[in-house]
């Protein structure tokens, strides 16, 4: 488990999304993903199910409340850029074989399976063909915006046809789409390699480098496509770059002892010496706390709302996120408010687990110390969860250890949820100090469970009877 989880690359994405909140009458707030009234109760949902209150003790609800940062299926879209045009070279009627491969509006899987059964007789034309098959399904999955069925079918026509440049562009583009920068960069060097003049290839790579923050590297690239042919999305991409470029260079200054802070927005200049002296101080207090110092220097990105959606492409209800970076924000703000404060803590916490573990932390115990770090407590969460738990509907501490990048907005608030309490239950029964001895354990390689049994002599079920006691005689009525 610590292997794997060390290969993983966690995102955290940290989301201050509300639903609706019941204030009781003694004062009590109950975050709840919607509340309505049924005759004498209160029902209120968690992703957990139903529950309900008596409405005699509830003193009103309010509704909405934060609203999580919204895009549409269209806004995900990234750069601006269409899928790569370059066509298959390999002899044989493609057409034919496109036009078998996907009819009717679906893919014909049977005819591709004959052309795999072709294929295994060897011959250079039988494998071509089963690639371009493959080829046509990945095109059309592409087109759809199926962007995990396109990698597998552009992956298998790539074991059919390894150097295909039409097909490497293709697997590239879908990672790309999926901000996968890296891993498509890889395809573009084995594309470059058989192709080394196509336009596509410049294009596409200046994307991956542009993704990767890499600006002058995304510049060279996209000039080089200009040269290689006319291109219009090309054209703006490298304005807008050029844009980012000059504003970065603008604030270069701006670094700290421990940040490295870059812009790539229309954000108030101000805002970045405010930014630097929020994180330096938080960073202080986090240092003392974990009692650990983060031997790396931390990058910061700024953004405009539009840019963090385009760039990171996190999920609807991520408010900031930090890849290795943190990346947040800052659309329409001049200064750091309260909030801007409490999400930089929150994230720069993550950049201290982060490199205290070697990135071997799980999702909760990452979510949950951030949570804790910038002040939030388990109050408004507690009666549910504990209810919640009290009928056995508690999801298993294992699930909360992978990512969470996959999850709905209302798994999500459920898991952060949760990942608060026990953090909360840990530090108050016996200090910060048992969190540091657990994150160098997991540091050292323990699994996470190990941990807890070692510093708490808990296992996860121990933990979850013990954070429930904890949230009721803590919060409860
Ligand atoms: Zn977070």
């Amino acid at each position: 488990m610590p292997m794997l989880l060390a290969l993983v690359a966690f995102l955290f994405l940290c989301t201050h999304a509300a639903a609706d909140t019941i204030v009781l009458k003694n004062g009590r707030r109950i975050l709840a993903l919607s509340a309505y009234e049924d005759g004498d109760k209160v029902r209120y949902l968690t992703s957990a199910g139903e529950l309900s209150l008596p409405k005699s003790i509830v003193d009103h609800v309010e509704q909405g409340g934060a609203v999580p940062m919204t895009s549409g299926p269209g806004a995900a879209a990234n750069l601006a850029i269409a899928p790569p045009t370059a066509q298959p070279t390999g002899g044989g009627d493609i057409e034919a074989i496109e036009r078998a491969a996907v009819h009717d509006g679906a893919i014909d899987r049977e005819y591709i399976a004959k052309l795999e059964g072709e294929a295994r007789t060897g011959t250079k034309q039988a494998n071509f063909n089963a690639a371009m098959g493959h080829h046509a399904a990945a095109t059309f999955e592409l087109s759809r915006g199926d962007l995990e069925h396109a990698l597998t079918d552009e992956r298998t026509a790539l074991i059919y046809d390894p150097e295909e440049p039409a097909l490497l562009m293709n697997v590239a583009y879908a990672h790309l789409r999926r901000s996968e920068f890296k891993q498509s960069l890889d395809y573009l060097e084995r594309a470059r390699r058989v192709a080394p003049d196509n336009p596509d290839v410049a294009k596409l790579a200046g994307w991956a480098y542009y993704g990767l923050n890499k600006m002058d590297q995304a510049v060279a690239e996209w000039k080089r496509a200009l040269a290689l042919r006319p291109d219009a999305e090309v054209q703006v991409a490298l304005e807008k770059t050029q844009r980012d470029k000059s504003e970065e260079e603008n604030y270069k200054e701006n670094g700290s002892s421990h940040f490295t802070l870059r812009y790539n927005g229309a954000a108030a200049p101000a805002l970045a010496h405010d930014v630097l002296r929020t994180l330096e101080m938080h960073f202080s207090a986090i240092e003392s706390e974990l009692n650990y110092s983060p031997p790396d220097s931390i990058g910061v990105i700024l953004y405009t709302q539009e840019a963090f959606a385009d760039i990171t492409k996190a999920p609807g209800w991520a408010g900031a996120l930090n890849d290795g970076r943190i990346r947040v924000p800052v659309q329409g703000l001049t200064g750091v408010d309260q909030e801007l404060s409490r999400v930089l803590k929150h994230e720069l916490t993550h950049s201290f687990i982060q490199q205290k573990t070697h990135g071997r932390a799980p999702a909760w115990v990452q979510e949950g110390l951030a949570q804790w770090m910038e002040g939030q407590r388990s109050g408004e969460h507690a009666v549910a969860l504990a209810q919640i738990h009290g009928e056995g509907h508690a999801v298993p501490m294992g699930r909360l250890e992978g990512s969470w990048m996959g999850m709905s907005g209302d798994g999500a608030r459920y898991a952060y949820a949760w990942a608060l309490a026990h953090i909360e239950y840990i530090v108050q029964a016996d200090g910060m100090g048992d969190i540091d001895r657990i994150l160098d354990r997991i540091g050292s390689g323990m699994s996470t469970e190990a941990a807890l049994k070692e510093v708490l002599h808990s296992d996860y079920d121990d933990l979850m009877q013990s954070t429930t006691e904890y949230l009721r005689k803590t919060y409860g009525r």
